[in-house]
């Protein structure tokens, strides 16, 4: 799936800001610091197009992105960065539950967790959250190339069993340094959008 076209359509921070289309949606979600503009960048072939947020936890707005007028890719706020006031917590999950339990052409979540350590509790509230609205979600664990070979099926058990995955979402290893993965989370995502 080469990508020539990845223009950014809209930053919401409400519904009405939503793009009027009728385009499938996969969103981006996973902890600040997570790896989540690298993975954007790395699935796009782009250096910057989702800027590596040297201040984790500022990209407070939902970003919608037109790729190849096929598909949209929603790159939400990441969540869990520790110097955010209650108030700013608030705000951000009002505007997750708003897009996440509104919007009907998402057609999948990418969560994204990082294969060093088990998920954490709130990326386990989120998948939670996701499997209560019934929307389907891969997980990409990234950062493999910083796990050793032999404590990587031990690493990627602890995905499947501290989420408590279900059948039918699946989990693939992902690095952005070395572009493991790239094909098969491209592959997992065009599957069910018959693309
Ligand atoms: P975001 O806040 O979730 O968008 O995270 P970034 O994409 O900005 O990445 C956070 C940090 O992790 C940066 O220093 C990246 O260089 C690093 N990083 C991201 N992905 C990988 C990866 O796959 N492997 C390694 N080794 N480092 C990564």
């Amino acid at each position: 799936f080469p990508i020539q076209k990845a223009d950014i359509i809209i930053s919401a921070v409400q519904e009405e800001q939503y793009p009027d289309s009728v385009l499938p949606e996969i969103a981006i979600a996973g902890r600040s610091n997570v790896g989540k503009s690298s993975l954007i960048n790395k699935l796009l072939n782009r250096k910057k197009l989702a800027r590596t947020s040297s201040k984790p936890g500022r990209t407070r707005t939902i970003n919608f992105f037109n790729i190849e007028d096929e598909l949209i890719f929603v790159d939400v706020p990441g969540y869990g960065y520790a110097k955010v006031s209650k108030k700013e917590l608030e705000k951000w999950n009002h505007m997750m539950e708003e897009y996440f339990s509104t919007r009907e052409t998402l057609s999948k979540v990418v969560l994204i967790t990082d294969l060093r350590h088990k998920p954490t509790q709130l990326d386990v509230q989120m998948y939670e959250y996701l499997k209560y609205l019934n929307i389907p979600v891969l997980i990409v664990a990234t950062k493999a190339d910083k796990v050793k070979r032999g404590v990587r099926t031990r690493h990627l058990n602890d995905v499947y069993t501290t989420l408590n995955v279900i059948e039918g979402d699946a989990v693939i290893p992902f690095s952005s340094e070395t572009g493991e993965g790239t094909d098969d989370v491209w592959n997992n995502i065009l599957m069910d959008l018959g693309i």
